[in-house]
């Protein structure tokens, strides 16, 4: 079985306008308050990158990389790979992912840091998949909708690959 990624979802200039429009919302949301930048690693490096070179606002920037499973008894268990380097009690937060797809890790992510007591917690994904959620997570800053297809490039993988496209990609199984 071959891996297709000819077909363009979103291309690098909608990616740009899309990080612009981003920006100008958060920018103005937070005006000159401080922020943690809470980037979800791996996918979302690419996409914090270039939001954070956006922002006006006071920053600091900090990572976590989690997962999610369904356990047998719960509706999910999230599993986390790498903590935040700082205290985020009494900061405003905002969580920057690549995508929201189940909307399973986000949801626990968000019960997780809202028990270290920030002054305010919101989310913010490059790409949203609605069709596919879970439970009624809606990200407060979202790039671009797209279908339900699995997509590859600036920052999503398919095993580890196809990170480094500048724009965004369907995979095809040929
Ligand atoms: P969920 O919202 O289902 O808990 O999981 C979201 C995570 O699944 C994302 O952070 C991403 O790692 C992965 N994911 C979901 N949809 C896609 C997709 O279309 N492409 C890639 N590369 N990863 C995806
Ligand atoms: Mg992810």
């Amino acid at each position: 079985m071959a891996i297709n990624t000819d077909k363009v979802l979103v291309t690098h200039s909608e990616i740009e306008e899309m990080l612009d429009r981003l920006a100008g919302e958060i920018n103005r949301d937070y005006e000159g308050q401080p922020l943690v930048v809470v980037g979800i690693l791996t996918g979302a490096f690419i996409f914090t990158a270039d939001l954070v070179r956006r922002l006006e606002m006071p920053i600091i920037v900090d990572f976590m990389q989690v997962s999610s499973y369904v356990g047998e008894y719960s509706t999910g268990v999230l599993k986390i790979k790498k903590d935040l380097s700082y205290d985020i009690r009494d900061m405003n937060v905002l969580i920057v992912e690549d995508i929201i797809d189940t909307g399973r890790t986000l949801a626990l992510l968000k019960e997780q840091l809202l028990t270290r007591e920030p002054k305010s917690l919101k989310i913010c994904t490059a790409f949203d998949k609605p069709s596919r959620r879970v439970n009624d997570l809606v990200p407060d800053y979202n790039g671009i909708t797209i279908p339900d297809e699995f997509i590859v490039g600036y920052g999503l993988d398919l095993d580890g690959k196809y990170r480094d496209f500048d724009d965004v990609r369907i995979v095809r199984k040929e």
